[in-house]
């Protein structure tokens, strides 16, 4: 197992197969990907490769670029060779740009099937060229443009009307041998989402792409994401996801590491045990919190910091940790591994605590 990540998982991860995003892989046993969505202009080839080095910084796996146009279109070569991550091309209205991604080198494309005109005449031709390719395609369904032949049906984006689109459109591909598929079924109603998603999950076997659709600003959507797919996911579902956010790609990302993180599906980095102070704190736990937050911050070796006001809960905290400290008196405990290494005067806790960090991560790359 991952150091860091809990022996027992949360629930046994729903059977999937398993399809190929360029060099990562999604479904079956792959670990569950973050991916965003650049918010350039895609035919500003620079601006977009310069957003994509930033995602991919930020742990970023998988990037989809929106392809609205020819010219958006005419840029995708050059992306898709140049970025380092899997690019995959989202195309709404053209079924032109679908072959104009694939030929273009495009590790995947998201098609969504309600928006598609004339689809399914062309679902012969994608599956052909996707095929010869070998370019998979992500279905995504979206509440806010589902077939207007489902809306009629269910009279609103229920899970059902969803699922059926997405299976629909599935089945459309089916009929061609093609099945590189995997399926997004979003809406911007966790309630709604969570529903869809585990009706679809009962109903086929692809690798499904988790997403609350316009989940709003940082913290409502952060919230909603984290809520929805923390209830997927812990029933064993979904194998990439993406959060929506009001805020720069990048942001998305953070939130999507730290859920996954936080249900044990990917390796901790620095997690910060803080506690949330009370009238026994006998110094600024926010700001201590902050400032050796702050100092840590980018570390990339799994390091549990506890940061505790009082020698109450202190020190049991501290110890459970690889680093901490239990602050009272004017002065920090400072533990390592469990035993008080040092006391030291509180001015000097932030700055101890990150040498310690600093020691303990240089013996983890090393060993
Ligand atoms: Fe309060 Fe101490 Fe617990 Fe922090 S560690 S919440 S200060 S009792």
């Amino acid at each position: 197992g991952l150091p860091g990540v809990p022996a027992r998982p949360l629930a046994v991860r729903r059977v999937s197969r398993r399809i190929q995003v360029g060099s990562v892989a999604v479904g079956g046993d792959a670990p569950v990907s973050v991916q965003s969505m650049t918010t350039t202009v895609t035919a500003d080839i620079g601006a977009t490769l310069q957003q994509i080095a930033e995602l991919t910084a930020s742990g970023c796996q998988i990037v989809r670029v929106a392809c609205p146009s020819q010219d958006d279109a005419d840029a995708l070569p050059v992306i898709a060779k140049k970025s380092q991550i899997p690019v995959i091309a989202d195309i709404h209205f053209q079924p032109k740009y679908v072959f104009a991604a694939i030929d273009a080198g495009c590790a995947a494309v998201r098609v969504n099937p309600g928006n598609i005109r004339q689809f399914d005449d062309k679902v012969r031709e994608i599956a052909k060229a996707a095929s010869d390719a070998g370019t998979p395609i992500r279905i995504g369904v979206n509440a806010g443009s589902l077939d207007r032949r489902l809306l009629e049906k269910y009279g609103k984006a229920t899970p059902e009307a969803l699922v059926e689109s997405a299976l629909w459109e599935a089945s459309l591909f089916e009929e061609h041998g093609f099945r590189d598929i995997k399926i997004s079924v979003k809406h911007n109603d966790p309630v709604v989402m969570i529903n869809a998603y585990r009706q679809l999950a009962a109903q086929c076997d692809y690798p499904l792409h988790l997403g609350v659709t316009e989940a709003g600003p940082v913290f409502q959507g952060t919230i909603k994401s984290a809520v929805a797919f923390g209830a997927l996911l812990s029933e064993g579902i979904g194998d990439t996801i993406r959060v929506s956010l009001s805020a720069p790609p990048a942001e998305e990302i953070k939130v999507g590491m730290q859920i996954l993180e936080s249900l044990g599906l990917r390796q901790r980095r620095l997690e910060i045990v803080s506690c949330p102070s009370c009238g026994r704190a006998q110094v600024d736990v926010y700001k201590l919190a902050d400032q050796v937050s702050a100092g840590l911050e980018g570390m990339e070796v799994p390091l549990r910091v506890a940061v505790m006001g009082c020698v109450v809960n202190g020190p049991g905290e501290a110890r459970e940790a690889d680093l901490g400290v239990a602050s009272g008196n004017g002065k920090g405990q400072i533990f390592v591994k469990g035993e008080v290494i040092k006391t030291v005067p509180e001015s000097k806790i932030v700055e101890t605590l990150i040498e310690e960090a600093m020691t303990i991560a240089e013996g983890m790359t090393a060993a």
